[in-house]
């Protein structure tokens, strides 16, 4: 039971490692022969697992979407986030940036940040044109967050993904890219600019299929070697109730438009961040609403088959100053709004206790499962190896 092992086990016994944490490449594209080979380097991806103490089911939240829209940016404000409120982070090394939970000087934890770091301590995020190299990156440390409803912990992953719909990586890179994020992650992001637009729709039905193919051929051949693998004697008692469990159910779990630079919101108050989130809601239902003509509800029936929820998230743009060329991260020139934004978006995806600021009652943050079963470590692992070398074919 998850219980018996969040209390058999803790962080603390994982082996020691000093390294400084970073973003650790675990898929890269292109080799000096073959500019679009895509590789898959599982040593890098274990040495992360290995921090999770044996049993605990694990979260992995992964941001998808145009280059240069600022998804290393919000992850790497994730990473203050999560240093400010775990419970406790896997693996050694430096402590990041302004790190400050147990202080109690009465400020945010987002107001403590004076610098968002572009390297050091964070997801590379940065100003200028260039675009940074294709790939997948995990975060060198898991963080552990408490989850009341079951007595327990679940580590929290994060993961970026780099190149996507730019001018130079093919659309069967950008599938693979997408296709495997969305398979291992519990939380998908989908960063879109300023609103959601059918092309945006459309990819995502169409990448969602491509991840649920590899799914279903995968899911057989992983669920044996995962159970095998663990040894875990309750594989065996949850494997009959995966089997109650399967059937027409969506083989994702949550996927979230994130709206970036959204500028048409009609709360005037600034403060008043519930209101707007009832404009999200009311956006995401317009936007998802049946179609009557064929190939927009397909597009609508493919999204809603392959994913359990839907969300969607609005912030406005983090002003002028972010988006110069010289922008080196100073947190003053961030605009309240989207700081105010920020922070409800960070409580919302980090939200392992059912309880938020908006009222909502369960939580939206869930380990990563297949087909209704939790995943440990070692099977996610083992999860994600297999779907990596079919891409990598
Ligand atoms: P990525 O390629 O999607 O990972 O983008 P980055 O996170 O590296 O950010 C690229 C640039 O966008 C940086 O200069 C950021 O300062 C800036 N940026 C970050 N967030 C936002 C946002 O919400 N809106 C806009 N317009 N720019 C942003
Ligand atoms: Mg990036």
């Amino acid at each position: 039971m998850a219980t018996a092992a969040a209390s058999s086990s803790s962080p603390s016994s994982t082996p020691p490692d000093n390294a400084v944490p970073s973003a650790r490449q675990i898929v890269s594209i292109g080799t000096e022969s073959d500019s679009y080979a895509f590789t898959f380097h599982e040593e890098e991806l274990n040495a992360i697992l290995r921090r999770i103490p044996a049993g605990w089911k694990v979260c992995v939240v992964s941001v998808v979407g145009a280059f240069r829209t600022g998804k290393s940016f919000l992850l790497s404000w994730f990473l203050r986030y999560l240093e400010a409120h775990c419970v406790q982070r896997g693996g050694g090394g430096a402590t990041m940036g302004s790190s400050s939970s147990g202080t109690d000087d009465g400020k945010k934890w987002y107001e403590r940040v004076q610098t968002l770091n572009q390297h050091e301590g964070s997801f590379d995020w940065r100003g200028g044109k260039e675009r940074n190299t294709t790939g997948m990156w995990m975060w060198s440390d898991p963080y552990f967050l408490p989850r009341p409803s079951k007595g327990d912990q679940v580590a929290v992953l994060l993961v970026d993904t780099q190149g996507m719909f730019d001018h130079e990586t093919t659309v069967g890179l950008t599938a693979a890219i997408f296709g495997l994020s969305t398979l291992l992650s519990s939380y998908q992001i989908y960063n879109v600019d300023k609103r959601i637009q059918e092309d945006n729709m459309q990819q995502l039905a169409l990448f969602s299929e491509y991840g649920r193919i590899a799914f279903e051929v995968e899911e057989k051949v992983a669920t044996k070697d995962a159970a095998e693998e663990s040894g875990d004697p309750t594989d065996a008692t949850e494997g009959e109730e995966r089997k109650k469990v399967s059937g027409a159910q969506q083989p994702f779990q949550r996927i979230e438009f994130l709206v970036r630079d959204w500028q048409n919101f009609d709360t005037e108050d600034e403060t008043d961040i519930a209101s707007m989130e009832a404009e999200m809601d009311a956006y995401l239902a317009h936007v998802t609403a049946e179609r009557e003509a064929t190939d927009l509800k397909a597009t609508r029936d493919q999204i809603t088959s392959c994913f359990e929820e839907i969300g969607c998230f609005m912030m406005t743009h983090p002003g002028f100053g972010v988006i110069k060329n010289k922008y080196e991260g100073d947190v003053s020139k961030i605009e309240p709004l989207f700081m105010r934004l920020l922070d409800r978006y960070c409580h919302r995806v980090f939200n392992t206790t059912g309880v938020d600021a908006a009222g909502n009652s369960s939580p939206t943050l869930k380990p990563k499962t297949v087909r209704g079963r939790e995943l440990s470590a070692v099977e996610l692992g083992t999860y994600i190896k297999s779907y990596a070398q079919m891409f990598e074919e």
